[in-house]
């Protein structure tokens, strides 16, 4: 690999717009806002969702970029590169929020995306590949347009109801055939890499007072639904020892989960966010009690690990309880780890600028996981305040946001030097 300088201007190395990025984070910013709130809606496909689209189309012919959008509804910029023979550097993440949502989410990805255009244009920068710049449908209802990439997009997607329409009457309205989705599709070795900036929606970079996260994969993702059975029974006139009583070995089992994790360890985590009681009522012994497991880790081995620990223990507790537990899987999401030479590219980078910074995983999913299937994907995380995020009060410093796109704008050069 070759070892090229940092690139620098006549006064030191460049720095994007600061101004210009928070004038466009907060102009975004406002299409969807709750006045009363704060908070963000833009659900996909909502009116909101469509203005912030309109708008960004907006910004991005401004900017000089030809705008297409794609089967799938994508919106995709290109800056055209000077070498014709190159594929393209994709830059992307989504303008679509939760309900009540913050500002940051997706957003930050894209107006940085929108910033380095400016930056590049200023910097009289041209790269030898074309670089894209993507706004991907629909990431929050579960990676819609990053997913028309890979081609995975089922029957079932375009069933789903949008606010009262199909994704199938979505695409119509928007000019596009819904039976050529699978055209949105890019194939394996089309894209020299995927780069996305992100909020990191948690608290890992705030606590150790750090200013940017380079992502060394997305956590592997399992769900559970784990069904306890006992014995229903009269709660007054039941002696205790005569119980089988799934409640009790279910609360044995949710303990557990915790400690298992703990004892493991790293960066392990599980969630028990779900819970049913079946027939529910104060007076009765329940006879059956459900509920779901979420574990995530960067390694699908301590998954692993830490799954057979969990059945094991649970087997004991059922026999001990006098019930019976089986386990369904509802998900099982492979981990997608960031490219060692795209990751290299961006602590090089870092390590230009000196920002403090950590490589850590990523606990969320983003259509980065979708596309590391068919490119070479890195990401940068810009702490979240408080480590909050799908909130009104969802926040990301300006000067850590500026920091993020000053590092992908350097990224993006050394990966357009050292990728064919
Ligand atoms: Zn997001």
């Amino acid at each position: 690999m070759q070892s090229r300088g940092a690139y620098r201007t006549a006064s030191g190395l460049p720095h994007v717009d600061r101004a210009r990025l928070q004038t466009a984070l907060l102009t975004l910013g406002e299409i969807g806002r709750n006045p009363e709130t704060g908070g963000v809606n833009r659900t996909a496909f909502s009116a909101a969702d469509m203005e912030a689209r309109r708008w960004f189309i907006t910004q991005l012919e401004a900017a000089g970029l030809e705008v297409r959008i794609d089967p799938i509804a994508n919106i995709i910029a290109t800056l055209p590169g000077t070498d014709p023979d190159r594929s393209p550097l994709v830059i992307g993440s989504h303008l679509d929020s939760v309900p009540e949502g913050g500002r940051f989410d997706g957003a930050l990805g894209l107006m940085i995306a929108l910033e380095l255009v400016h930056a590049f244009r200023d910097l009289n920068i041209s790269l030898a590949h074309p670089l894209e710049v993507v706004s991907f449908s629909d990431e929050e209802g579960g990676l819609l347009g990053s997913r028309g990439w890979i081609g995975t997009i089922t029957e079932a997607d375009l069933a789903r109801s949008y606010s009262g329409r199909t994704l199938r009457q979505v695409l119509q309205d928007l000019g596009l055939d819904p039976a050529r989705t699978s055209q949105a599709q890019r194939a394996p070795g089309e894209i020299a890499a995927y780069l996305e900036v992100h909020i990191e929606q948690g608290r890992v970079l705030e606590r150790e007072n750090l200013q940017i996260g380079v992502i060394e994969g997305i956590v592997a993702l399992d769900e559970y639904e784990i069904t306890v059975t006992g014995v229903a029974n009269h709660a007054g006139t039941t002696r205790m020892a005569d119980r089988q009583d799934p409640m009790a070995a279910a609360a044995r089992m949710i303990t557990l989960v915790r400690e298992e994790v703990y004892r493991l360890g790293g960066n392990l985590v599980a969630t028990v966010g779900k819970m049913e009681v079946e027939p529910g009522a104060p007076n009765i012994i329940p006879s059956v009690v459900r509920f779901t497991v979420d574990i995530r880790d960067p390694s699908r081995l301590v998954l692993e690990q830490a799954l057979r620990d969990l059945h094991d223990h649970f087997d004991s507790i059922a026999r001990e309880e006098g019930v019976q537990v089986a386990w369904r899987t509802l998900a099982q999401i492979p981990p997608a780890p960031a490219d060692p030479a795209v990751m290299q590219a961006i602590l090089d980078a870092v390590a230009w600028y000196g920002y403090p910074h950590r490589v850590m995983p990523s606990g969320a999913g983003h259509d980065a996981q979708s596309i590391a299937a068919i490119a070479p994907m890195g990401m940068i995380f810009a702490p979240s305040v408080g480590g909050l995020s799908h909130t009104p009060a969802e926040f990301t410093r300006f000067e850590d946001a500026a920091a993020s796109a000053n590092v992908l704008l350097q990224t993006l050069l050394l990966l357009d030097e050292r990728l064919p």
